[in-house]
């Protein structure tokens, strides 16, 4: 069984002493992983990454080449650190590069605009395999911020990023939290060539399917595992427009510890809760979303 997480950051500090690690866990266990930059820092450790590890092969098995697993990278800026400041959220791992610290839930945003060379030259890489994660995140403002101003920048900047996608003929990796509306607006006015992943869905069915009518297929992570909120969305997609995730350090899936450190490793509750939803075995699943991974990816042989 060949489990394929979409939009890991082991590339992130939360794994600072241990990356390394973590990652070949999964290439041991024949795990292909996207680790996904939010910032410049955060893209170029992950095309690091990618390259430290593309020389390790499972020693323990023997297996056949395409049972072997493999980590790539993701570069983009997440629409949060377009805006220089922080804000508070429930969750102290998310978003932020830092653990969560005794003191609290601020999330440091780090005020990044995008310069369109230094991210071509990063795209171009041979182990970068998508552009992300960027898109647009309504749900992160204060009430000091200039919403207006920043929307704005959020979709001038993701259509640059469009423009660079399609410079490389890559797909794109897309972060949307409250926006789902001025997103698909964007994706049928600036058609990204080769689609891409909706990661971290959390929309009803009807908006998934535009998505998929548009050529891209719906990330699914721990969140899907919470209740049963989404139960009713896994039901009605098809498995060929699935690819599952981790986003780890957040979002660690039940019927794991709340609040331990989230690793690529826990896909499989993703996809163990998607199988049991549809009535499907876990190898099922777990063999169709790592082929709709490689498909979108590029990564097919
Ligand atoms: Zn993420």
């Amino acid at each position: 069984m060949n489990l394929f997480d979409t939009h890991a950051h082991v590339n992130f500090n939360a794994y600072k002493d241990d990356g390394e690690d973590v990652l070949r866990r999964c290439l041991n266990d024949g795990m292909n992983v996207v680790n996904v930059g939010s910032q410049y820092s955060t893209s170029k450790r992950a095309v690091e990454y990618a390259h430290k590890l593309s020389g390790v092969r499972l020693r323990a098995r023997s297996r056949t080449p395409d049972e072997q697993g493999g980590v790539w990278a993701a570069v983009g800026i997440h629409p949060v650190h377009l805006k220089k400041g922080s804000f508070t959220h429930h969750d102290p791992w998310e978003l932020s590069e830092e653990p969560a610290s005794s003191a609290g839930r601020e999330i440091p945003t780090v005020g990044e605009q995008l310069d369109y060379q230094k991210y071509l030259e990063l795209a171009k890489d041979e182990k970068v395999v998508a552009i992300g994660e960027i898109g647009l995140d309504y749900h992160h403002f204060v009430e000091e911020d200039d919403v207006e101003f920043l929307k704005n920048l959020q979709k001038e900047t993701l259509i640059e990023f469009i423009k660079l996608a399609n410079e490389v003929q890559k797909p794109v990796m897309l972060h949307c939290w409250d926006g789902y509306d001025d997103l698909l607006e964007i994706l049928q006015t600036h058609s990204v060539d080769k689609k891409g992943i909706v990661h971290s869905f959390i929309g009803s069915y009807k908006t998934a399917q535009k998505f998929i009518e548009l050529g891209y297929v719906i990330g699914l992570n721990g969140i899907i595992t919470y209740g049963e909120s989404y139960d009713r969305l896994i039901k009605e997609i098809d498995l060929k427009n699935i690819v599952i995730e981790t986003d780890c350090p957040y979002l660690t899936p039940r019927p794991l510890e709340k609040g331990i450190r989230n690793e690529p490793l826990f896909v499989k509750e993703v996809a163990q809760k998607i199988a049991d939803v549809k009535g499907a075995t876990l190898e099922d699943v777990a063999q169709i979303t790592s082929q709709n991974a490689k498909l979108i990816l590029n990564l097919s042989s």
